[in-house]
């Protein structure tokens, strides 16, 4: 089969590999029907994180089954599936708990932009279409798989509710996603900070009520007058810098939740400014598996359209143009057909 490795910083390559095989009982083997290029693959891509020898890169999928292990029976050969770039068994304590991102036999997936791709604990962590869902609903169930399911956890961590204000910092696919979430969990007022013509529309299409268009300090004031001074009750942090960590633990009111799901990259959270800022903090790797079933629904129901993200959508041949073209933010979300 063929697929997508990084050798080096700027450097993907469409390259044929071994096909993936059955490790062990608990895998299966899906063909990938579209898969993507995420933010965060960018950042290896720019070189911001360590390099290493050249491997394969994706974490998002949905696909059918091809083969399972002895130890699968949740799904079937021939299934329209959708999956989590977090694998998880969904019995142990952890995925109990409603965190199958912190599953205690957890795999993250790394070889999805790809034609095959073999699944760990494909028991727990695929959850199967009733039918094969139509080809225009693919990409937005692929977003279900990791944007989209992202997006919900901060909203989720950020205890979206009814009435609220909520703002979301970040405009990448994450964080138009997260005012999908927003608004499906009753905020009012979604106040999304963009300085991007085109994504500034897509998420008002979304739901965004407000966009602030300044960033640091300027940002910070921003929120605070349109929010009677004292900020918003739920703020999204989409990015995983620390000027974005900044702006959303600033942006919070006394009281207040930051759901914060970017990869941090050099972020630092002072002690004693948390202490005295009275704001709730949590993050980390969306549990995205426990909101799959429900996410599922919501985009075979047409109720959101998550898909929208993707604006540009390229042979999988073509990945490295793909990489290119959002490294160079002609493009919000690149979606990859096999
Ligand atoms: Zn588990």
């Amino acid at each position: 089969m063929r697929g997508a490795v990084i050798h080096a910083p700027g450097d993907v390559r469409f390259e044929t590999l071994a096909d993936p095989k059955i490790l062990k009982p608990t895998d299966a083997i899906i063909r990938t029907a579209v898969t993507c290029v995420c933010g965060s693959d960018l950042w290896p891509y720019r070189g911001l994180e360590p390099a290493q020898e050249a491997h394969p890169m994706g974490h998002e999928y949905v696909g059918f089954v091809e083969e399972v292990g002895s130890g699968v029976t949740a799904v079937r050969p021939g299934q329209f599936v959708v999956g989590s770039f977090a694998t998880s068994d969904n019995t142990c304590a952890n995925c109990r708990n409603g965190f199958q991102s912190s599953c205690l036999n957890r795999e993250f997936m790394s070889t999805c932009q790809a034609e095959y791709v073999r699944i760990p604990n494909a028991q727990g962590t695929l959850v199967a279409t009733g039918q094969v869902p139509d080809e225009q609903l693919w990409p937005g169930l692929l977003a279900v798989s990791d944007v989209m399911g992202t997006g919900w956890y901060a909203a989720d961590a950020a205890e979206v509710k009814p009435g609220s204000t909520a703002v979301v910092v970040g405009d990448g696919a994450v964080g138009l996603c997260a005012v999908i979430a927003a608004k499906e969990m009753g905020a009012e007022r979604i106040i999304a900070m963009s300085r991007h013509e085109p994504r500034q529309r897509l998420a008002r299409e979304f739901g965004a009520t407000d966009i602030v268009t300044e960033r640091g300090e300027e940002g910070i004031a921003r929120i605070k007058e349109l929010t009677g001074g004292i900020g918003a009750d739920a703020v999204l942090e989409c990015v995983g810098t620390a000027e974005a960590m900044r702006q959303a633990l600033r942006s919070a009111r006394p009281g207040g939740n930051v759901g914060f799901v970017g990869v941090p990259h050099e972020v630092a959270v002072d002690g004693q400014e948390l202490f005295f800022s009275h704001v709730g903090l949590r993050g980390g790797p969306a549990p995205v598996r426990r909101y799959l079933p429900d996410l599922i629904d919501h985009v075979l129901s047409g109720r959101i359209n998550p898909g929208k993200v993707f604006d540009l959508t390229l042979p999988l041949e073509q990945v490295a143009e793909g990489y290119k073209a959002m490294d160079e933010r002609r493009a919000i979300k690149t979606l990859l057909k096999p």
